[in-house]
């Protein structure tokens, strides 16, 4: 039998990097977990090379895909909506956060239990990446 090596970056980022957001970030939040979550998705789909990059609402998630691309300064386009978008090799990427995934992060505020919020943060972290985002590629930028 011949030996097969594949290299698999996981779906999801290990419990260390969310620690490593909170100290960078200051503080545990949903966005920025989210903003993780598009990071790392990035990371596994972008092709070739990272040419440009810019997500098109400040909010927290800006922290978290800076961490997970090593990114500073991540420009940003204002508009009101939840997408990171990247030019690369193959053209351009768009990860969106789904309503149901902003739903989600809306409903930590009604949280008054600090183990509720916990619980919360933690579906973020591990919710399957395709109840999270709406990946599309597109030749021209979207
Ligand atoms: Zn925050």
């Amino acid at each position: 039998m011949p030996e097969t090596t594949s290299i698999v970056i996981s779906r999801l980022p290990d419990a260390e990097l969310f620690q490593k957001l909170a100290r960078r970030h200051g503080h545990f939040c949903p966005m920025s977990t989210l903003g993780l979550r598009i990071g790392w998705a990035a990371r596994r789909l972008v092709q070739g090379t990272l040419r440009d990059a810019v997500y098109c609402m400040k909010t927290c998630a800006l922290d978290g895909i800076q961490l997970a691309l090593d990114l500073k300064d991540l420009p940003l386009r204002e508009s009101a909506q939840h997408r990171f978008i990247l030019h690369d090799d193959g053209g351009w990427l768009q990860l969106a956060l789904r309503a149901e995934a902003l739903q989600l992060a809306a409903s930590y505020r009604q949280l008054a239990d600090p183990v509720m919020q916990d619980a919360l943060l933690q579906q973020l972290r591990t919710l399957d990446e395709d109840q999270l985002l709406n990946v599309t590629r597109s030749q021209t930028p979207p």
